[in-house]
């Protein structure tokens, strides 16, 4: 007989100098089970739990260890990926998210986030001189003049203060700091939170039978969801599901350390007027006190075939022609590799909106972008409701012995 939580093999009733292969028996079960505590694992832990589900995620070694803590905190609303001079899928897609996630930092969406720390309220994007007039036609068409407003002089961002010649836009995007967020989301499920390195049992159809813990207790479940993101490759490869399959998207993201206080987020658009930005920055406070420029856009994407010397190298160029008033002599320039990991797509590029594969008694998940975990927890409610998976008794029920997490260090902190 299977119940939730600890259920002996056989009828023991001493707990005290527990033979281990008493343990090894143990079985736990709970209704559903997420493996894997970036963005999506968290937003959709807090979904099940306030649906009503025991749900439980097992996370291998820090909250957002992965693409979560390196991202750039951006929430946007699509705009960017319009520069091409079109509307995509994907910015149809992702319209509604800021306005989603601020409905949530103040308390009144599908997860709390108040305590969450909001870096800036607002994104600006800011044309290269060559394309200005492109650009301010652009923009101001009806496809996109809700989303981007020119600035008044009077309310330039310091950082830009006198040295602009030309138009700056502001977008509805905001800037969250995830470390933050991490916190706010770790902390409102606390409890059903785990930090365990584990393999799973399954069938030869990919179906799962249990998580097998480190101490080697078995977890089993009516559900198993991947939100492992790049570690999602390792349930693939165990379970070799027909229906799903991931791509990786690499990228060089450059960090730049240094002492000028305002901070700045803003889309530096290329004369090439390309679909990504030429260089995408975000500010972030350091724990010594710093600051750290984070740099992605199409340099960490061309970056991704460099060597971190060639990039860097490349990145102080361009830092220097793009603010000639900025110093950044004293200026500390690190570089790492990532990857970004959604469904494989057939043209290998970004998927339109997140992805939610079933097959089995596994769904397996990519958000396809921080802003989009929203959209990912709603569609894995929707996939629950269509298997009439309805939550099964006792949700209160905790796995004993397994240490919380703790969110995953940022990057410009470790270096
Ligand atoms: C450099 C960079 C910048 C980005 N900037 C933005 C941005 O500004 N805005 C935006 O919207 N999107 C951004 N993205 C995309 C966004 O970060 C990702 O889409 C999103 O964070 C993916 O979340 P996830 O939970 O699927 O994966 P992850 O954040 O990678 O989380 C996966 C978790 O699973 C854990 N894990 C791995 N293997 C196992 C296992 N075997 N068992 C248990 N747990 C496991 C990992 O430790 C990790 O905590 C950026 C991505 C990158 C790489």
């Amino acid at each position: 007989m299977k119940t939730r939580g600890y259920q002996w093999a056989t009828d023991v009733t001493y707990t005290a100098r527990v033979p281990i292969y008493f343990v090894n028996c143990m079985q736990l079960s709970q209704d559903i089970v997420i493996l894997g505590g970036g963005i999506a694992g968290l937003w959709l832990l807090h979904r099940l739990r306030a649906a009503g589900f025991a749900a439980v995620l097992i996370e291998k070694s820090a909250l957002g260890d992965g693409q979560t803590i390196a991202s750039q905190g951006m929430i946007h609303g699509g705009l960017k990926y319009a520069l091409g001079g079109t509307l995509t899928g994907a910015s149809e897609a992702i319209a509604g998210m800021p306005a989603h996630w601020q409905r949530c930092l103040h308390g009144e969406g599908d997860v709390d986030l108040r305590g969450t720390r909001l870096l800036s309220d607002t994104y600006y994007l800011w044309p290269r001189s060559s394309v200005r007039s492109r650009m301010t036609a652009f923009l101001g068409s009806k496809l996109v003049s809700s989303k981007a407003r020119a600035v008044a002089d009077a309310d330039v961002p310091d950082f830009f203060r006198g040295h602009l010649n030309g138009p700056l836009y502001r977008l509805h995007d905001i800037v969250l700091d995830v470390p933050s967020l991490l916190h706010t989301l770790g902390e409102g499920c606390r409890p059903w939170i785990y930090r365990a390195d584990c393999r799973l049992e399954h069938d030869a159809n990919g179906n799962v039978s249990a998580l097998v813990l480190p101490d080697g207790r078995r977890l089993s479940a009516g559900l198993f969801i991947c939100t492992s993101g790049n570690g999602n490759a390792v349930w693939l490869d165990t379970l070799q599901p027909i229906a799903a399959t991931m791509q990786q998207r690499p990228l060089q993201m450059v960090v730049v350390k240094h002492r000028m206080t305002a901070p700045i987020y803003v889309h530096c658009v290329a004369d090439n007027f390309s679909a990504t930005p030429e260089l995408t920055i975000t500010s972030h406070p350091c724990r010594d006190g710093s600051t750290a420029w984070y740099l992605g856009g199409e340099l960490a994407e061309r970056g991704a075939t460099m060597q971190p010397a060639e990039l860097i190298d490349a990145t102080r160029r361009k830092l220097a022609a793009m603010f000639p008033w900025c110093d950044f002599t004293n200026a500390h320039f690190h570089s790492f590799f990532i990857n970004r990991a959604d469904a494989r797509q057939s043209d290998g590029k970004r998927p339109d909106r997140d992805s939610v594969v079933s097959q089995g008694n596994v769904l397996y998940c990519w958000p396809t972008k921080l802003t989009l975990a929203p959209a990912l927890a709603q569609s894995v409610i929707s996939a629950i409701a269509a298997r009439g998976l309805q939550p099964a008794g006792d949700n209160s029920v905790t796995i004993d012995g397994l240490p919380y997490p703790g969110v995953a260090e940022t990057v410009w902190d470790t270096l």
